[in-house]
């Protein structure tokens, strides 16, 4: 009986030993699942709607209907462009004219009168954000248009949009760009928590976060002169982001090279592409 009695011991011990084993291989499995899809959710290439989703739905492009249409399709975000009026109301739009009245030297008021083709009124950025709000699924992606008037209008209108963020509750989905490097230092300066990337293609991964920014925003055609950016910037723990992307052959060169963000007209078409 002593012998079954050990026997059954070596039995319960062997198995005791499997189990145990099992367990920490499936939880080492566990782990290596959870590794590869952080890992692929940092390198997966996200969809900026460039001015909305306007091209393929019709509407016109910085229109809110071309923001819902971007949330609908639920891109990383949206992108559109902010002038300040001559009384220093912001409004949504990406010339600096329109229907032949330039933005900048022209009252809020006369400006509230213009429509766009689908019948909307010009956007205010306040109507904008507040029309973006209520979701978090799609970034706010907010261009602070460089002034054709003077510097210190630029530098104005990146307060006047910090502050109209802070005021719509918008600020933890709202993001910056800007061509203008001094506004984008300004942005930060006024929001060091804002994200904020740089636009006009002319500064290197490193001068950027010597600078304190977030990333670049840059031209495919900076980025295809200057491929190793990429590299250098995700080793700095910059964003990297590609402007303004419609063709599928640069929309794959670039998620090979791992870029964070693709700017585009064709939205449906890079989500189709990473699906
Ligand atoms: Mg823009």
């Amino acid at each position: 009986m002593e012998g079954a009695g050990e026997n059954q011991n070596q039995i319960y011990k062997t198995c005791r030993k499997q189990t145990l084993k099992s367990t920490s291989m499936k939880k080492m499995s566990i782990l290596l699942l959870s590794l590869c899809l952080s890992t692929m959710s940092i390198s997966q290439t996200k969809v900026i709607a460039h001015r909305g989703a306007w091209k393929n739905s019709g509407v016109p492009e910085n229109s809110i209907a071309a923001l819902k249409h971007a949330i609908d399709l639920i891109c990383y975000g949206s992108e559109f462009d902010v002038h300040l009026s001559a009384d220093s109301i912001p409004f949504v739009l990406h010339d600096h004219s329109i229907q032949g009245t330039h933005i900048e030297k022209t009252s809020s008021i006369e400006l509230n009168k213009i429509k766009l083709s689908n019948g909307e009124s010009l956007p205010t950025l306040e109507a904008y954000l507040n029309a973006g709000k209520n979701q978090t699924k799609t970034r706010l992606i907010l261009e602070i248009k460089s002034s054709s008037i003077s510097k210190e209008r630029s530098l104005n209108l990146a307060r006047t949009c910090v502050l109209m963020v802070e005021k719509t509750g918008v600020a933890s989905i709202t993001d910056y760009i800007a061509f203008d490097f001094d506004v984008c230092l300004k942005v930060k300066e006024l929001n060091p928590k804002a994200i904020v990337t740089y636009l006009n293609g002319d500064k290197s991964p490193e001068e950027l976060a010597a600078a304190g920014l977030d990333g670049f925003d840059y031209h495919f055609r900076v980025l295809k002169n200057k491929e190793h950016w990429l590299e250098e910037a995700h080793k700095r723990n910059l964003t990297t982001n590609a402007w303004t992307v419609n063709d599928e052959e640069t929309m794959r060169w670039l998620i090979d090279r791992k870029v964070n963000y693709i700017t585009t007209n064709e939205p449906e078409k890079l989500l189709e592409l990473l699906k």
